[in-house]
């Protein structure tokens, strides 16, 4: 298996926290927002990993909260003329790709995500040249580029499904960028694939030991996983699955108690679905722990009230831009997963 050497956490330079808001002021934003996304014919969509003011603010004002799969179906789909992005730059590229004739702006341009950064396309491009027989599978988390790349787009929501399909049509893969997730999915799998070793800031600082000690301070509790998470930290997950999988899990278990892993803005949506159970942040801490993350991407903590109060008053700085040649090849990628998982949908519905 090739592997290359991923970037280190410490390595990744960190964007400075945004400015902490008074109370008034944050009233005073949540007005003027509201006014101005009516005034610009604009929708808020969200992440479910941005700050809980966020994903309550875009539930409010008729936009949504999603992982990046519905976030982008709900933005293209959606009547506004200006879609405003709460998320990470890649999740602004493929608003843009799938809505070219809309304005996609973000609160900060500069909200990134270390699975990106950690796959320049040069790189990538280089390492897929080495291997021409092989179909290119990349994550969302990655820039446009990268995914004009590759043959297939796909999200930790629909990853495994696709993967099993190019699977069943003996096709041999490249996996890229996340190092994590392509060892779960080709676990489960047995594909024949081979990874680019990138990782999730937030996820990789899991760590099993505390997690096994947490269990043993909570027998009853259900361990909820996301994929992005160590092998180690996999391995003690009662269920492993996307944000939106993950959610679902926490609403349908009958544990009161419930342990997850993955990025603690997810708690705002999940404690929505279920108010009677105590939810648990797994931990970080711990041996061979180096936490500067402490389970909140730094980069989705960028989209704060007043960023995107300034996106709305002056779109300079804001905007998201993609080139169209790059675009239109990632939206030859992009597509292939929308429709598989439009596919999917439909047998579902037939099976129903
Ligand atoms: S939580 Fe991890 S995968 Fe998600 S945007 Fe942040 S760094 Fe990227």
């Amino acid at each position: 298996m090739s592997k290359l050497s991923p970037l280190i956490g410490s390595d990744y330079p960190f964007p400075p926290k945004p400015a902490v808001l008074s109370v008034q002021e944050k009233l005073d934003y949540k007005e003027k927002i509201k006014q101005l996304l009516i005034e610009k014919d604009a929708v808020l969509v969200a992440h479910y990993y941005t700050d809980p003011e966020i994903q309550a603010l875009a539930e409010e004002t008729g936009g949504t909260v999603a992982d990046s799969l519905e976030m982008a179906r709900f933005g293209r789909d959606h009547k506004a003329n200006t879609l405003i992005i709460a998320g990470v730059r890649f999740m602004g590229e493929t608003a843009k790709i799938l809505t070219p004739n809309k304005m996609v702006l973000m609160p900060e341009l500069e909200a990134t995500c270390s699975l990106d950064i950690g796959c320049p396309v040069d790189e990538f491009s280089d390492f897929c040249d080495q291997h021409p027989e092989r179909t290119v599978v990349v994550y969302a988390n990655t820039s446009a580029a990268v995914k004009a790349r590759a043959d297939w787009v796909v999200t930790s929501s629909i990853a495994l499904e696709i993967i099993e399909h190019l699977d069943s049509e003996d096709k041999k893969i490249i996996w890229g960028p996340d190092r994590h997730l392509g060892a779960y999915i080709e676990k489960q799998t047995q594909a024949d694939m081979i990874m680019w070793q990138g990782d999730c800031i937030v996820h990789d600082e899991f760590k099993a030991s505390a997690l096994r000690d947490m269990k043993a301070i909570y027998p009853d509790a259900a361990i909820l996983v996301h994929p992005e998470s160590p092998q180690s930290v996999v391995e003690l997950a009662d269920v492993v699955g996307s944000t939106s999988q993950l959610i679902n899990a926490a609403k349908t278990l009958p544990n009161k108690q419930l342990i997850v892993a993955t990025d603690a803005g997810i708690f705002y949506k999940m404690q929505q679905v279920c108010p009677d159970k105590e939810l648990f942040a797994a931990p970080t801490g711990g041996e061979g722990a180096t936490c500067r993350s402490c389970a909140h991407c730094p980069w989705m903590a960028m989209n704060g009230l007043k960023a995107i109060y300034n996106s709305l008053i002056d779109a300079t700085g804001h905007e998201v831009d993609v080139d169209e040649e790059v675009a239109k090849g990632a939206l030859v990628s992009l597509d292939r997963m929308l429709n598989f998982a439009a596919e999917q949908q439909l047998k579902v519905k037939g099976n129903a």
